[in-house]
């Protein structure tokens, strides 16, 4: 179903808006506006409405839910350089799906889960991009590797096939004011510059200009493009 012209209009103002927001944290911590990548999460948001921010220049979108991306990859086939990433938990039975859908994932958090992607990425004679997700607050229940635990799987993941992992992404104990996550970015960049890893999945609507200044490369915004998701799926990352 297409969208509306004032949907269009609006989703074009919330989309220009947070494209500037992203440049004036650029230029505030002396970074080239090209270093940092936005990602538009689209989880739940109707194949119309990426194609729509698509056309408006946007490239890289976020999915969380694995028949959700197979479904709108698949809408959008005629999207050439359009890039998803699958920003989700991931079960380990629905690997395949992700690698048949050419996404990236960054949310590699265990040995198996990797292990399963590079066999699926073997058969599918194609590469997958991946990050490692770090428990960057050490917070039961969350997902993520325990950052004293990183290195270990980092050796085994790297000694896989047709996995290449670049980089690492967290999502920081949720918190009132911005400035709390400044620590637990700064941690994360520690990690993958000893682990000389160059991509940084860290920083969404309300923290992107500290993710910028401790050196993101890669900032996630959902709802602050799209605007809201549809009733029941209001899912967010802490529910992860
Ligand atoms: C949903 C989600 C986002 C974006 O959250 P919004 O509130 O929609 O901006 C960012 N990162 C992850 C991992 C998410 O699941």
């Amino acid at each position: 179903m297409a969208l509306t012209e004032a949907q269009e209009t609006l989703l074009r103002g919330r989309f220009e808006a947070v494209v500037n927001r992203v440049s004036a944290a650029c230029e505030k911590a002396g970074r080239p506006v090209s270093s940092v990548r936005l990602i538009a999460v689209s989880k739940y948001q109707p194949a119309a409405a990426v194609e729509a921010v698509y056309r408006l220049g946007q490239r890289d979108f976020g999915e969380n839910y694995v028949q959700d991306l197979v479904a709108k990859r698949e809408a959008l086939r005629h999207l050439p350089d359009l890039r998803m990433r699958f920003i989700g938990r991931l079960q380990r039975n629905k690997a395949r799906h992700v690698v048949g859908a050419d996404c990236c994932v960054d949310t590699v958090d265990t040995f198996s889960l990797g292990a399963e992607l590079s066999k699926r990425a073997v058969a599918a004679g194609r590469s997958v991009e991946a990050l490692v997700q770090v428990n960057i607050g050490c917070e039961p229940q969350k997902a993520g590797v325990m950052p004293e635990s990183l290195s270990e799987l980092l050796a085994k993941l790297r000694e896989l096939p047709n996995l290449d992992v670049i980089g690492l992404m967290a999502i920081p104990p949720k918190c009132d004011d911005a400035e709390e996550s400044r620590h637990c970015f700064r941690a994360l960049a520690g990690l993958a510059k000893q682990e000389r890893l160059v991509e940084l999945s860290m920083g969404m609507s309300g923290d992107l200009h500290v993710a910028i200044e401790e050196g993101a490369t890669m900032v996630r915004v959902g709802t602050a493009i799209f605007g809201p998701r549809p009733p029941g799926h209001g899912d967010t990352p802490s529910a992860l």
